[in-house]
């Protein structure tokens, strides 16, 4: 099957600090299926390291208070169009993040407190019909189950 996944997951440096947020369990889905690799923030133009950055009601506001709704959204506006074209079966994602969380993601204080809400990128995909779930949720279940996996 067709897993898009957030690019973190799979050991890309592409997270704001620099680093990743390597699963191995993600990892080793490539044996048996399609992956494809997206990262929202980085396809937006934003640089790596970048200052952190949470949503804030309808915006998106970095620690030290710039506006970055705009790269979010072109972001995961380019990210959605991978999405369309290749139409995954199921999409995994990094939670709490403000592109990819899904559920729930880090209030806008800075200070580690969550909220419910979704990413930006994870609200479209998941406005947009596919079956999105966040690496925290997943299980070997998930990669096994190939029919019926949009929701
Ligand atoms: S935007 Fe998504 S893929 Fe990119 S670093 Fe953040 S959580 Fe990972």
């Amino acid at each position: 099957m067709k897993i898009a996944v957030s690019a973190c997951l799979l050991g890309e440096n592409c997270k704001y600090n620099g680093k990743s947020n390597y699963d191995e369990r993600i990892v080793r889905l490539a044996e048996d299926n399609e992956l494809i690799p997206l990262c929202p923030e980085t396809l937006g133009g934003l640089p790596t390291p970048r200052t952190p950055s949470e949503r804030r009601a309808d915006r998106v506001m970095t620690k030290d208070g710039r506006d970055v709704t705009k790269e979010f959204t072109i972001g995961a506006e380019m990210a959605m169009e991978t999405v369309r074209r290749n139409k995954p079966d199921l999409i995994i994602l990094q939670p709490r993040s403000p592109s990819c969380g899904k559920g729930r993601i880090y209030d806008g204080s800075f200070t580690g407190v969550l909220t419910d809400g979704d990413g930006v990128f994870a609200a479209m995909a998941i406005k947009e019909g596919y079956r999105v779930i966040t690496a925290d949720e997943f299980t070997s279940a998930d990669a096994e189950n190939g029919g019926n996996t949009r929701s």
